[in-house]
């Protein structure tokens, strides 16, 4: 394989380790290849300021940036990418703000992307896209003649063809798409609604091979879980902080069993029906009320979006209102945390709960289901409640699956959680990882890349825009 050039809206420092699984493991192929990791620097400039591109390096690899001015992230990060593509992509049309000056913003950021990066491009690059900031980026780099192969990979959800319809200017955006090599989803669901939109909206041909042809080229596509480093994480757990927070936890809370949700604050992951399944689960089994504590970390996330000041508010008072109808002078129902846990404490976190609470509304995958499995003490492990709608719950079959728009099932699903039997839950923690280990993140790069390499797309450079 030639160079890998990764190009995603923020760049992960591969040299910091807080930087996650997904750093990580794009961090070692591109050293394998001396890579180059392309993106936004995180600096708002005057426009008159936006010109050259930084270059760092991080050991082999090679870190190049670009700044953008206040109007040109306002309007591509804020207002497209985070008003309109996140929400209609997790099925929030009612959240979704189509105003017009978003859409030429977005589309210029990806053009600037694309006159910056063309210049630092070799003949045998690969180029990896990520996410939906970027999904016209590849069309943008046709148009200025790049002919090198291109994947993408989209790490949220994509909607059923109607919901995609929704959104003024679908065709263009879903057209972009066929101007790469190979386009990878999280899910089969994703997938499926990807065909079926190409093969309704844009009339695609399909081939043999998971290939749509529309539009006189021919796209790859295919199905590619994300998952987590495994062995990362298990070197986590066993460190010293991991450790310090597990037996922290088990001191604090040894007359109790640990329900808990790691999440950033975002009105995709239930937060509020989480928290209403758990009143009802209160409500409904007295004798079980002081033996059981939901420990709720939402991390703060893009607080300049309006949507998400609404839920913060929403989640402060639903906890406040549970403590104070159920809490006793000695016990608190919920402990509601709003900030970030270190990444090197998580672990010890999840191993000192009996039982996580994964229930988005909509999710491309869910790491954190994974990690908590990872993170268990396998002799003794905990249970997995998890959301039907994350793209997680087509691998993690034997988790407890609900479907969190309905109260009554979910708070069930925690009392069954909570009484599981020891012997079932070592069944289902085997099971389930047996599943992490196999599909985690190395698997994940691995077969991206593979399919890229094998896709090639017949006809190079056409007109696209
Ligand atoms: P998303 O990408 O939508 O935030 P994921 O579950 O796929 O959801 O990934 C979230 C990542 O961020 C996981 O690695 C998780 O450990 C981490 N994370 C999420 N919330 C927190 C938090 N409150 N504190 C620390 N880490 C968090």
């Amino acid at each position: 394989m030639g160079r890998l050039v990764v190009v995603s809206n923020r760049i992960a420092d591969p040299r910091k380790t807080a930087a996650g699984g997904l750093a990580v493991a794009l961090a070692e192929v591109l050293n394998n290849t001396g890579g180059m990791w392309f993106g936004w620097s995180g600096k708002i400039v005057d426009h008159s300021e936006v010109d050259d591109v930084h270059l760092e390096h991080a050991g082999p690899v090679k870190l190049a940036m670009v700044d953008l001015s206040k109007a040109d992230h306002d309007a591509f990060y804020l207002g497209y990418s985070n008003g309109v593509l996140w929400p209609v992509f997790h099925y929030r049309l009612d959240l979704a703000d189509f105003d017009a000056g978003y859409i030429a913003g977005y589309r210029r950021v990806n053009q600037l992307f694309a006159r910056k990066l063309l210049p630092l491009l070799r003949e045998d690059d690969v180029i990896w896209v990520h996410d939906y900031h970027l999904i016209p980026l590849a069309a943008e780099l046709r148009a200025l003649g790049c002919t090198q192969r291109i994947g993408f990979f989209l790490h949220i959800p994509l909607p059923p063809p109607l919901m995609l319809a929704a959104i003024p200017g679908h065709d263009w955006l879903i057209r972009a798409l066929f101007a790469y090599d190979l386009v990878g989803f999280q899910s089969e669901s994703d997938l499926d609604h990807f065909a079926r939109y190409v093969e309704s909206e844009a009339h695609a041909q399909r081939l043999e091979d998971q290939r749509w042809r529309a539009f006189g080229r021919t796209v790859h596509a295919g199905a590619f879980p994300i998952g987590i480093d495994v062995q990362e994480f298990e070197q986590l757990a066993a460190g010293a902080e991991a450790t310090d927070m597990y037996e922290r936890m088990k001191r604090e809370y040894y007359r109790r069993k640990l329900l808990v949700g790691v999440d950033r604050l975002d009105y995709s992951k239930g937060l509020p029906q989480r928290m209403r399944a758990f009143r009802e689960f209160l409500a409904k089994n007295p004798e079980l009320r002081s033996s059981a504590t939901l420990i709720q970390i939402a991390s703060p996330s893009r607080e300049n979006v309006e949507a998400y000041t609404d839920i913060l508010h929403e989640l402060e008072s639903l906890c406040g209102s549970i403590n104070g109808n159920f809490g006793e002078l000695d016990w608190m129902p919920v402990r509601y945390i709003h900030r970030t846990v270190p990444r090197a404490r998580l672990p010890g976190l999840y191993k000192a709960s009996r039982v996580a609470l994964v229930t988005p509304l909509r999710d491309g995958m869910n790491l954190v289901a994974k990690e908590f499995l990872a993170a268990q003490d396998e002799e003794d492990p905990g249970v997995l409640v998890l959301s039907r709608f994350a793209g997680a719950a087509e691998q993690l079959k034997e988790a407890l699956l609900v479907n969190p728009y309905d109260t009554e099932g979910t708070a069930t699903a925690i009392l069954l959680a909570l009484q599981m039997p020891l012997e079932e839950r070592r069944e289902r923690h085997q099971a389930l990882m047996r599943s992490v280990r196999q599909y985690d993140v190395h698997w994940w790069c691995e077969s991206f890349l593979g399919a890229l390499a094998e896709a090639r797309a017949e006809e190079k450079g056409t007109s696209w825009l």
